[in-house]
């Protein structure tokens, strides 16, 4: 056992309970066990122990939970008017907020993200979102159209009528479970649709005490139905059943393409978030001062485990020295610790497997001449720790420079010109986000349009706000959650064309 250890005793009565809870699934708004019995552990990645238990759905309990979510499809939920959904999600969000330390220190406990994180962006972001989308409920409409048909003496009125597309199926990673549960859960509502949600199996406690609070606020049974289980257990039948007519997943490239190739059996609708490989451009004119803790920030909040992480760094030569220096500095004062620690700015990895990976991709990087020149002593920990890395003098061709690795290490390249840098950042199979650093305009106005990706972000770190869509090109995937853009992914559009004369 080493240190940077959780100290679980800090726990709130209230996240100790759910810990110790028998893990069960979330259907038609109880818990209930899995058919199967089977169970998953809830690992505490600080330590690597284990401190609760999930229940491991299988076909079983995707049937069931289906069949939850179609019953309130066509009963409770279609009977709920717009302005009442309105104020449901309202209310959710209101209740969530109330339990906003108590979900934090959940997703802390259970994926390693320090605790002001967890409670600052992972679930207020979440509570922002469902506000946001709450407010759509009640504003979605469709078209008059003038129909002119060549039939004389005819009139006609045409419409479109938008329309819930019905069951949805909900897939999240781990890395941020809150916030990315109600960048599904709520617009899906707001439009009238009813879900079943997979979150990851590595982290999954946030979700169904969310879903249990949307109980609370009166939510009607199921329309919010959560299956914890693995991809092959539970994520394959979700996909594959008949009545589930929309899939909007988020998590890697890989899983995305099978997942995207299983829905298209089905003919579903599909849209996939995936992962990413952003890059930052920092122009010789940029405020250092205040670009280095940005860059440092959009690389290591989280220890790199964010989809717009911006792990590819390309640095106008002139100020490249002074760059890598003042990295390496920035880098190594970050405080490593347990999520729990107030405080820690940067926690472990959320699993061993993911802490071998992203070790495995450093390794990588040395072997091809990259130079890591920050701290890489090894941490007393038993825990998933990696030490915030920069590679410095990386090369594009480099694995851990085309990979994404979504782990604490940046690749640092340098640049002369601007077409060379534009070059740099689009030579990527993704197109997630990225960012610039500069104090001319012109030179922000020009990357920000020749940059393809989903979005670009210009001297700051790459948040997400509910009003502006996230989402990718290329390899990061098609559709987008967030935004009036997100809504549309869950309306149907119907033609009604009526004969008047
Ligand atoms: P992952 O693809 O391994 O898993 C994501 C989810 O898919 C999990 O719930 C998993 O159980 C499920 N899954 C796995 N196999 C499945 C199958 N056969 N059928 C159905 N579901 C299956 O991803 P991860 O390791 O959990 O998360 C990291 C990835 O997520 C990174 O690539 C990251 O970039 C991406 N990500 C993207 C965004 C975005 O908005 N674009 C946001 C966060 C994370």
């Amino acid at each position: 056992m080493g240190a940077l250890q959780n100290d679980l005793t800090k726990l709130s009565s209230a996240t100790r309970a759910f810990l110790d809870r028998e893990g069960g699934l979330f259907i038609g708004n109880s818990y209930r066990p899995a058919a199967g019995r089977g169970t998953i552990p809830v690992i505490d990645p600080s330590s690597g122990s284990q401190i609760s238990t999930l229940a491991a759905g299988g076909e079983e309990d995707v049937a069931f939970a289906v069949a939850a979510a179609k019953e309130a499809l066509h009963g409770s939920w279609q009977a709920t008017p717009a302005g009442e959904r309105e104020r449901l999600l309202w209310r959710w969000a209101d209740i969530l907020e109330a339990n906003a330390d108590y979900l934090a220190e959940l997703d802390s406990v259970d994926v390693g993200m320090p605790l002001w994180m967890a409670r600052h962006l992972n679930v207020q972001g979440a509570i922002g979102v469902v506000r946001y989308m709450a407010g759509w409920a009640t504003k979605i409409s469709g078209r008059t159209v003038d129909v002119n048909v060549p039939i004389p003496g005819s009139e006609y009125i045409g419409y479109t009528l938008r329309e819930p597309v019905g069951i949805i199926g909900a897939i999240i990673p781990w890395n941020v479970p809150a916030m990315l549960a109600a960048w599904k859960i709520s617009p899906a509502l707001a439009a009238g649709c009813t879900v079943v949600i997979k979150p990851s199996e590595v982290a999954s406690l946030s979700v169904l005490v969310m879903a249990d609070l949307a109980r609370e606020a009166g939510i009607p049974a199921g329309v919010i139905n959560v299956l914890t289980g693995t991809g092959a257990g539970v994520g394959d039948a979700l996909v594959s059943h008949p009545d589930v007519s929309k899939i909007t997943f988020t998590g890697s490239t890989a899983t995305g393409v099978h997942i995207a190739k299983r829905a298209a059996e089905g003919v579903k609708k599909v849209t996939l978030e995936l992962g990413g490989k952003s890059p930052q451009l920092l122009f010789a004119d940029a405020d250092l001062d205040k670009a280095v803790p940005g860059i440092a920030g959009s690389i290591f909040l989280h220890s790199g485990q964010i989809c717009v992480a911006g792990s590819r760094l390309y640095v106008q030569r002139t100020i490249f020295d002074e760059t890598v220096t003042r990295l390496k500095e920035w880098a190594d004062g970050l405080v490593i610790g347990p999520g729990l620690d107030a405080q820690t700015q940067v926690g472990p990895l959320a699993s061993e497997a993911q802490q071998k990976k992203v070790e495995g991709y450093i390794e990588s990087a040395k072997a091809e001449g990259g130079e890591t020149v920050t701290e890489s002593s090894p941490l007393d920990a038993s825990g998933y720790y990696v030490r915030p890395t920069v590679v410095a003098n990386a090369k594009q061709s480099m694995k851990a420079a085309r990979e994404e690795i979504f782990g604490p290490v940046l690749t640092v390249i340098a640049f002369d010109e601007f077409d060379e840098v534009i070059n740099y950042a689009n030579d990527t199979d993704y197109g997630l986000s990225a960012s610039v650093w500069t104090r001319d305009l012109a030179t922000a106005h020009r990357a920000a349009a020749r940059i393809k990706s989903g979005k670009v972000v210009v001297n700051s770190e790459p948040l997400p706000y509910p009003s502006l869509p996230e989402g990718g090109r290329k390899a990061s995937g098609y559709g987008r959650d967030l935004g009036p853009e997100s809504l549309e992914g869950y309306l149907e559009t119907k033609s009604v064309i009526i004969r008047t004369v």
